[in-house]
């Protein structure tokens, strides 16, 4: 004979049973849309360059002698850009891939995260020159060393300032910005363009989200550069965030765990803080 408080704690069993099922049934719908969503996007991103390829190559084949020089010079370097996009393309979901099967594993050690920011905010100089825009690097004197992967790091900064300019557009500020906390240093990329809209900042780390479809298409992004963002600093144990303030500031921001130094030795070249 089952008791009062028998049935009820069933009930409740059953009911905790029955939400965690839905949850289930909601995280596989989820992802079935999300696989959809993928193949129906990486169909079109492959297809149109390859049209716009396969159109100008069967023009130049059909037409040859018709044609000018300075057209056939034409034609030669939009068929040139759409390669090197497709290629571009090919190699990040490739990698993307190599992720998702855990084949690449980041090879951690300790390393100057502020010599790093400081090499970055260098290589991004002359285009910042060039869009007008102010990139400039903030750090406490005497940050730690970091553990992470230093190339793999630096992909992820340099992803994150690239579309800082992209997107934030003339006379803008983009900071890279770096702040101890406790047993980490966070990394803040930060710029004062349009930002991202509130509705929009739930999936823009997923693969092909664009927020301004017709847009960004056109500017030749691949629509991946955040996915593998994400990939990297999850791979190192770490987790990636957005907010962003419409019209004031939009800041992407990571954490490295500060290098202990019982651990391990640095490996490069840096001297230690
Ligand atoms: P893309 O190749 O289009 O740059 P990403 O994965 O790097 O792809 O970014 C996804 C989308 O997130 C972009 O298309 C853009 O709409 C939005 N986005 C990313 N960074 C910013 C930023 N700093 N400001 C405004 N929008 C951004």
């Amino acid at each position: 004979i089952t008791s009062r408080d028998e049935i009820g704690e069933l009930g409740v069993a059953f009911n905790n049973m029955a939400s965690a099922f839905e949850t289930y049934l909601r995280d596989l719908e989820r992802n079935d849309r999300m696989r959809r969503e993928f193949i129906a996007n990486i169909s079109h991103d492959l297809r149109s360059p390859l049209a716009s390829t396969r159109g100008y190559v069967e023009t130049l084949m059909i037409k040859d002698e018709k044609l000018s020089q300075k057209e056939r010079k034409k034609f030669l370097q939009i068929i040139h850009k759409n390669v090197v996009h497709l290629s571009e393309l090919v190699s990040e979901l490739f990698e993307l891939a190599k992720f998702d099967a855990k084949q690449i594993e980041p090879a951690i050690e300790p390393f100057s995260i502020a010599e790093l920011a400081q090499d970055i905010v260098l290589k991004f100089q002359p285009q910042s020159e060039s869009l007008n825009i102010n990139l400039i690097s903030r750090f406490p004197k005497n940050l730690p060393l970091v553990m992470g992967d230093i190339g793999m790091i630096e992909r992820a900064i340099s992803n994150l300032i690239q579309n800082a300019l992209k997107f934030s557009g003339k006379g803008a500020t983009v900071n890279l910005e770096l702040l101890k906390a406790e047993n980490h240093v966070i990394v803040k990329i930060a710029d004062n363009g349009p930002g991202i809209p509130v509705e929009d900042l739930p999936y823009v780390f997923e693969r092909f989200y664009r927020v301004d479809k017709s847009r960004n298409r056109k500017s030749g992004g691949s629509g991946l550069g955040l996915a593998i963002v994400k990939k990297i600093v999850e791979a190192h144990g770490q987790k990636i965030s957005v907010k962003c303030n419409p019209g004031s500031e939009t800041v992407f921001s990571f954490t490295l765990p500060v290098w202990k130094k019982d651990l391990s030795q640095p490996r490069n070249k840096i001297k230690q803080t």
